[in-house]
């Protein structure tokens, strides 16, 4: 798609972003984050965790224990998404982005991004990870079904919601989050296209700028990099998925590649080499 003028001008100052993470993965995740893309955005970055961590909160400026189970469960995740949605809107802020503590965020490209769109509307904006609508029963009582289709982004490569949209939420929700998460009996996120597609009515935006670790992330081209929002690391078909780039640090001591790319956005970090040509 052709890129947009701005619609607005906007600071980091009036983005909030969620990073969803869980106390086994402070030391194993976070740690790298912090030390990357989280260094240059102490303000805008809030942690959601489930466990007390006296370490954390001295590297990090805003962490939030959400007090929700510290299981993989379906109930702990979105008891924590209904955490994040809430400190949000006490926030004030204009935009709400969540990621997981397995992204890197491009937080420039972000705020340019998000620049092109008027906070005041309803905007939902992300990658589906699906390449059709996801299929879905609604329970509308105790044996009453019906079936719904929507799109939602994948919570795994980030997403992000415009004031004006998170406005309606509530109105939609008509009671919690977690109840609603309980009606349709998908994943955090699946329930967050759920509410803003299926209830509101409002149509996801693709960004091809977002990417999670369900995807080849060997095929984000070197020269490209710099303009992504969000990047991720992992396993994909059982193999070590991470972005393919020569850089800064070998894949042995940067596996995730997020050190590198760090240095080839902010070459004025103290730990990046100063000699590096990108
Ligand atoms: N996570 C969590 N609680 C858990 C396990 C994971 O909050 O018990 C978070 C984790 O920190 C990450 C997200 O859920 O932000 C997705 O987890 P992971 O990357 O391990 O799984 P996948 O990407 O394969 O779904
Ligand atoms: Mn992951």
């Amino acid at each position: 798609s052709p890129p947009r003028p701005p619609a607005e001008d906007i600071s980091p100052r009036d983005v909030f972003i969620a990073v969803k993470t869980t106390k086994k993965f402070h030391k194993a995740r976070l740690e790298l984050l912090l030390d990357t893309w989280i260094s240059r955005n102490r303000d805008m970055t809030f942690i959601f965790t489930d466990g007390e961590d006296e370490e954390l909160k001295k590297q990090a400026r805003n962490v939030i224990n959400t007090n929700c189970s510290a299981a993989h469960s379906r109930q702990a995740l979105s008891c924590k998404m209904a955490v994040e949605y809430d400190k949000f809107i006490e926030s004030g802020r204009k935009w709400f982005c969540h990621v997981d503590d397995d992204n890197y965020v491009n937080v420039r490209m972000l705020v340019k991004l998000l620049s092109s769109y008027p906070h005041t509307q309803d905007i939902y904006i992300g990658k589906p990870s699906l390449d059709r609508p996801i299929q879905a029963t609604e329970r509308i009582s105790e044996n009453k079904m019906h079936p719904v289709h929507f799109w939602f982004a994948t919570g795994g490569a980030g997403f992000c919601i415009s004031r004006g949209l998170g406005a309606h939420i509530p109105w939609a929700l008509g009671g919690h989050f977690m109840s609603t998460a309980e009606k349709i009996r998908l994943p955090d996120d699946c329930t967050i296209g759920y509410i803003i597609e299926s209830v509101l009515g409002v149509k996801l935006i693709r960004s091809n700028l977002f990417h999670s670790h369900l995807e080849n992330l060997h095929q984000v081209p070197k020269s490209e990099i710099h303009k992504q929002v969000t990047l991720s690391y992992g396993m994909f078909e059982n193999k070590r998925n991470s972005i393919h780039m020569k850089g800064a640090f070998s894949v042995e001591e940067d596996p995730s590649r997020f050190r590198s790319v760090h240095c080839l956005l902010y070459p004025d970090t103290p730990w990046c080499p100063t000699n590096m040509v990108y």
